[in-house]
């Protein structure tokens, strides 16, 4: 009988990506030491974490028409964001029956588990599914069947945020609350806020967070990515958001960010994605927002959004911070222990698993001294 794990052939086994090398003598690189980082991650979207390789066998199983194309990863090759938001709604209309987002999920945290997160809180998008006619509960049913396998084949834990899709606006957006609400189950930990935030500021989403809110929901939204610095306080202080998914405008309001300072509230940054999506495509320069937003002392998590549709895995994004903007391993395990505090997990099992990640972080570092 086939176990759980053979059940998909994932681009993740192939790649046969492994955390430290096993033997204390064997060579440890930062790479590898970034890799087996315990991690927590906490912005990363289903349907940007979908393999190229299921995505055109989904794809042609539901006669999905894709551009023209000899391998599978050249489906992801485009060079801005509206190249990147066709293929995503391609993406989304080919996930059809319930086995694709079990598939999809397993899949995806196969690879979290591969890059050491320990711990995940996914965003899927469920109108862009609804649009096609699948229902919601298709979608979660799907999803959380590939969590449980996942949790049991990898040792992770997932939690799920469904997403609201800004560009349908703030009545829709409660119907969609509502609708979350009616399907509730424990894995659902909270609602997030994303696509464009151009004309769709936080204002029109009070009454849609303040019933998450009042249902025991956890908040966070997009903002202050590619709209302004006063969407990451709208979100903060309208709609009581927790966290704020990448918010680096924020640093044209140094106000705002001494206030983000002092409270602590945790910005959840993705290196790639600012090379797409904004106009800070070098990860190197003094004045990139995540090195100007580390430094003034925000509370910052390293996460991947988009891994498969933008080329790079969570290691990839630790990695990235050491190479290209100098942070230290010890900086960069900070983060790592970050992200687990800004995660919507009880205190205890919080605090157990602090314990057990900084000892594990001291072995790696020792590791990397020795050599
Ligand atoms: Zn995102």
């Amino acid at each position: 009988m086939k176990g759980a794990d053979e059940r998909f052939q994932s681009e993740a086994n192939s790649a046969n990506i492994m955390s430290m090398p096993a033997a204390a003598t064997d060579a440890l690189t930062i790479g590898n030491a970034l890799r087996a980082l315990p991690k927590a991650e906490l912005h990363l979207h289903l349907e940007g974490s979908v393999n190229a390789t299921t995505f055109a066998e989904m794809a042609r199983h539901h006669d999905v028409e894709l551009p023209p194309h000899s391998h599978p990863a050249e489906l992801f090759d485009y060079s801005d964001l509206a190249g990147f938001l066709d293929v995503y709604a391609l993406v989304a209309a080919s996930m059809i029956d319930r086995r694709d987002f079990e598939r999809v999920t397993y899949e995806c945290l196969e690879r979290c588990a591969a890059n050491g997160a320990r711990h995940v809180e996914m965003f899927f998008s469920p109108e862009a599914h609804i649009e096609h006619g699948v229902p919601y509960d298709t979608v979660l049913a799907g999803i959380t069947a590939g969590v449980r396998h996942a949790e049991v084949d990898f040792g992770l834990s997932c939690l799920l945020i469904p997403a609201i899709n800004r560009e349908l606006g703030g009545l829709r957006a409660v119907e969609f609350v509502e609708m979350v609400l009616a399907h509730r189950t424990d894995d659902i930990v909270g609602v997030g806020l994303d696509f464009n935030e151009i004309g769709y500021p936080p204002e029109l989403f009070v009454d849609a967070f303040r019933l998450a809110e009042q249902a025991g929901l956890r908040r966070t939204s997009h903002a202050g990515e590619v709209g302004p610095a006063q969407n990451v306080r709208d979100g903060i202080e309208l709609l009581h958001c927790e966290r704020v998914d990448h918010g680096y405008n924020i640093v044209q309001d140094p106000e705002l960010l001494a206030e983000c300072v002092a409270s602590q509230v945790p910005f959840t940054v993705c290196p790639t994605t600012t090379t797409f999506t904004t106009d800070h495509r070098d990860l190197s320069a003094a004045d990139h927002p995540i090195r100007v937003m580390y430094d003034a002392g925000l509370n910052m998590t390293v996460n991947s959004d988009d891994p498969t549709m933008f080329g790079a895995e969570l290691t990839d994004e630790y990695s990235k911070l050491n190479r290209l903007m100098g942070f230290s391993f010890d900086e960069l395990a900070q983060l790592a222990l970050a992200s687990l505090d800004a995660a919507w997990i009880d205190e205890p099992t919080k605090s157990s698993w602090r314990a057990e990640w900084a000892s594990d972080i001291e072995c790696i570092s020792a590791r990397l001294d020795e050599q």
